[in-house]
């Protein structure tokens, strides 16, 4: 057990191509604290955003790199001290979750690219993940270029200059590249030191509303749980501004659909928080950074099987606006990645998948001409004007990054 309990104050992602050791490393780092989250909430957070906490520590008699560590005993016997907790999103490699990484991406405050040694350079998700950063603005990376162990010398000096060459032109570009053995331990200090330098804790206004960006929701019963044991609805994902306190009222938006004399109508939702969860623990009060879990008064029907995923949930009256249909400048990609023609211009009438914060929907096309178009959503989002919008278009059988949007007053 740690000597003291420290909310983690910032989300890393971990991104990058499929089994190059993005899950490995976050084993590596985290040592035991995902341990102490409660199983449900656990097990409900990380099936499709996976997330764990890790306190960086040092050994302040010891030297730079060797100082960094995630162990609570210096090599020497004394105590480590801790720095800051950290909580890493493990976003999924595989392509058809392409989605889902960014909508993680949403509440990455930076990243670390994993790049295996062991293959050429770049895989495809290497770089549709690395656009996907430039696109959501996250510019603090970090590469770790993984797998060391299994290449000689000379390969994995190559395979380095292949990643600077990738990232060059990039957001990524100068960004620190860290070789190490996941599976092995290898490097973890010089790692650590990398992250602790390229990605600082944001600076936040504590006095700013609350807004949490729901990634996730659920039910955490089991079944069978009789009416009078059972618990309300869980809210997971992360805070991007203010404090969230114990019995406080919340918002959530856009709510849900209601229906009223054949009309149907998105409206918002009211409730209560009745527990927080943040860094494993029992908390009164959340701050930004790491994931959160929020017990609520709301029926565990209505979150059950992300029900409430993409939501904006906050006190009521500070939420931003709710569209149900927007106007956007759109910047198109040159080309998909993986593809040699030219991105087309976005025509009226084709369906497009829209990221907005945690939120996915599909919009039609209502008029688009040059810079702009304007769509029409199946679900409506809550968002602040000037938000980024990541725009995907079916491609074959699957939904590919084409550009960004910006949304319109
Ligand atoms: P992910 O898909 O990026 O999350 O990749 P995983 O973490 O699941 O790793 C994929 C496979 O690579 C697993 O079998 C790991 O044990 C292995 N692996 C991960 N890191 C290393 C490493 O540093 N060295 C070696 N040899 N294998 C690794
Ligand atoms: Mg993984």
């Amino acid at each position: 057990m740690t000597d003291e309990h420290r909310q983690p104050e910032v989300n890393i992602g971990l991104v990058g191509h499929v089994d190059h050791g993005k899950t490995t490393l976050v084993q590596a780092l985290s040592g035991e604290w995902t341990d102490q989250h409660s199983e449900e909430m656990k097990r409900g957070i990380s099936i499709r955003l996976g997330y764990a906490d890790a306190t960086f520590r040092q050994c302040p008699d010891a030297e730079e790199p060797e100082k960094y560590t995630v162990d609570e005993e210096c090599p020497d016997g004394s105590p480590s001290e801790p720095l800051r907790t950290v909580s890493f999103v493990d976003a999924p490699g595989h392509e058809t979750l392409m989605a889902t990484m960014l909508s993680g991406a949403s509440i990455m405050d930076g990243a670390v690219l994993v790049v295996s040694a062991s293959e050429p350079v770049p895989q495809a998700q290497t770089e549709e993940h690395l656009m996907a950063l430039d696109i959501i603005g996250i510019d603090n990376i970090v590469i770790a270029q993984n797998k060391v162990d299994l290449v000689d010398r000379e390969t994995a000096a190559d395979n380095y200059e292949q990643i600077q060459e990738f990232v060059s032109g990039t957001v990524a570009e100068g960004a620190p590249i860290v070789p190490v053995s996941a599976q092995q331990g290898v490097n973890m200090d010089v790692l650590i030191q990398a992250i602790e330098e390229e990605i600082p804790t944001p600076d936040r206004d504590p006095s700013e509303d609350a807004q949490m960006l729901v990634a996730r929701s659920f039910d955490i019963n089991r079944p069978g749980t009789t009416w009078d044991s059972l618990m309300g609805g869980v809210l997971g994902g992360s805070l991007v501004q203010g404090q969230l306190r114990d019995d406080e009222d919340l918002e959530l938006r856009p709510g849900w659909e209601v229906e009223e004399g054949g009309q149907t109508e998105w409206r918002p939702v009211e409730t209560t928080v009745r527990s927080l969860q943040a860094g494993g623990e029992d908390v009164e009060e959340a701050t930004p950074g790491g994931l959160l879990g929020v017990g609520t008064g709301l029926d565990p029907s209505l979150t059950k099987g992300d029900a409430l995923a993409g939501q904006v949930a906050g006190p009521p009256g500070t939420l931003p606006p709710t569209f149900e249909q927007f106007e956007m400048d759109v910047d198109l990609l040159e080309r998909i990645v993986g593809e040699t023609d030219e991105v087309e211009e976005i025509s009226t009438g084709e369906p497009l998948m829209l990221t907005v914060g945690t939120a996915t929907t599909v919009g039609s096309v209502t008029s688009a001409r040059g810079g702009e178009c304007e769509v029409a959503l199946k679900r409506p989002v809550c968002a602040e004007p000037g938000a980024k919008i990541a725009i995907n278009r079916r491609v074959g059988a699957r939904w590919r990054l084409i550009g960004v949007g910006t949304l319109r007053e």
